[in-house]
């Protein structure tokens, strides 16, 4: 008897936590269709991944979690993003290698097709010279995508150059819909630092090109709440927010342990009361940022519960609240005793809080942060923006304090959040708009 062989998927994210984290939630999904799937991370971001996976997560059959060589020894400076730079220039001759040896094993494994990140472009363009079909994913909003795909306009017309500096103090619309961005606010604008800059805006650039590459692009939103610039992107199939499963035993996509004491924690807190502080897994507080932060919840009389990552870890803040070096956060922002969330705006953030009906005071620092702000506070009016001091530079505890205060008193915003929590719950529900893209686009995977 001749078995039937399994289809093969390879799902390849950029080595980073917001990008890791949804691609495994849709490796997950994939695996739920029967389909055989191997996870392929850069070696780095693989053991720090395998190392943060919970005790509860079991093999899951059909899902495989494997490495490719980022070719730098035993260099450990993989957080500079020189180093991620340089990874990145070894994988498209490693990533062929990769498939060549899967390929070579048995006829069964052969690889049928690959999803890859947009920004592991390598891993797209390698596929694209093998045959093999292929879909990129769009970790960011829609909004974001569309802008990047008008790079070769925006410097045509003369308003950025071709490292992706503004040239004319001009806004950029490019729908009635989508909020404008000011020429410092694009994803790539690194005002005071022009080599991340000169790296983002490669990246950039290279989606642009990435796109023609794809089949499809599946992006991590729904079509609900960004109609507008959904339908700027050629191809796309919108499936999101991409959550983590209410399995136990699936990975949440962490990169670092969660602590769940925090859980414990809040169930011990009144409905609704904790404040719930986090800027995901790039974002550092200046010193003087961050006492004006630990001032002003302090000065709350509310309880907090705060991340913050153990290189600037302080322990006189734990005395005021709860704080943790790593949050399992969307089980944190579904926990009925969350009331708001002060966050950076990563558009993970976003997603899981819109998810779950929690208002947001926003503290955007970079890339699609400050648009992703005005989606937040200005488009589904679920939020708050804080005002920087002028003297200082920073938000003042007085300010942040302000801001949570009058946020968790407005019964509107409320209101918004917890609508629109409805509406991206129906899109992931049977029949919601993302559930089917995702079905169709299995569909159209495994045809022919
Ligand atoms: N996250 C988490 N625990 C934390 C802080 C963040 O699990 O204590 C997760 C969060 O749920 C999200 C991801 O890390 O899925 C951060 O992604 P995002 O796009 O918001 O920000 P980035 O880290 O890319 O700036």
């Amino acid at each position: 008897m001749t078995s039937v062989k399994q289809f093969h998927v390879l799902v390849v994210p950029t080595p980073a936590q917001g990008h890791v984290a949804p691609l495994v939630k849709l490796a997950h999904q994939i695996v739920d269709h029967g389909i055989k799937v191997t996870f392929v991370n850069i070696e780095s971001a693989h053991k720090k991944f395998v190392t943060a996976l919970p005790d509860t997560y079991v093999e899951r059959q059909g899902m495989r979690f494997a490495s490719i060589p980022d070719g730098l020894g035993s260099k450990d400076h993989r957080k500079d993003v020189l180093e991620v730079h340089e990874i990145i220039q070894n994988m498209p001759h490693r990533f062929k290698e990769f498939i060549e040896k899967i390929n070579g094993l048995e006829e069964d494994a052969k690889v049928d097709y690959v999803i890859a990140d947009l920004t592991a472009n390598w891993a797209l363009e390698v596929a694209a010279e093998m045959g093999i079909k292929r879909a990129g994913v769009c970790v960011t909003g829609p909004a974001s995508l569309a802008l990047t795909l008008q790079i070769p306009k925006l410097i045509g017309d003369g308003i950025i150059d071709i490292n992706g500096t503004s040239l004319k103090d001009e806004s950029i619309c490019l729908s009635d819909n989508i909020p404008i961005w000011y020429t410092d606010e694009f994803v790539w604008s690194f005002p005071s630092n022009p080599t991340m800059q000169k790296i983002c805006f490669e990246h950039a650039s290279r989606k642009s090109q990435t796109i023609k590459f794809c089949d499809w692009i599946l992006c991590n939103t729904c079509y609900e709440t960004d109609p507008s610039a959904c339908d700027l992107v050629p191809n796309i199939l919108t499936i999101g927010p991409l959550l983590a499963s209410n399995e136990h035993s699936h990975s949440s996509g962490s990169m670092r342990l969660e602590d769940s004491t925090c859980i414990s924690w809040l169930d011990n807190q009144p409905a609704g009361s904790v404040v719930y502080v986090a800027f995901g897994s790039a974002v550092v507080l200046s010193h003087e940022q961050f006492e004006e932060l630990e001032h002003g919840l302090a000065s709350l009389g509310k309880p907090f519960l705060w991340v913050v990552p153990s290189n600037i870890a302080n322990e006189s803040v734990s005395k005021f609240g709860k704080v943790v070096e790593w949050a399992p956060q969307e089980k944190v922002l579904a926990h009925p005793s969350t009331a708001c969330f002060v966050s950076h705006c990563g558009w993970n953030s976003t997603l899981e809080g819109l998810s779950n009906g929690v208002p947001f005071l926003c503290w955007p620092n970079f890339v699609d942060q400050f648009h992703n702000q005005k989606y937040i506070c200005d488009v589904w009016k679920i939020g708050l923006r804080l005002d920087t001091d002028k003297s200082s530079g920073v938000f003042s505890r007085c300010e942040i304090k302000g801001k949570i205060e009058k946020l968790l008193s407005d019964d509107g915003i409320k209101e918004n959040a917890l609508k629109l929590k409805e509406i991206v719950r129906g899109s992931l529900a049977n029949h919601g708009s993302s559930s089917r893209n995702l079905e169709y686009f299995i569909e159209q995977m495994m045809a022919d």
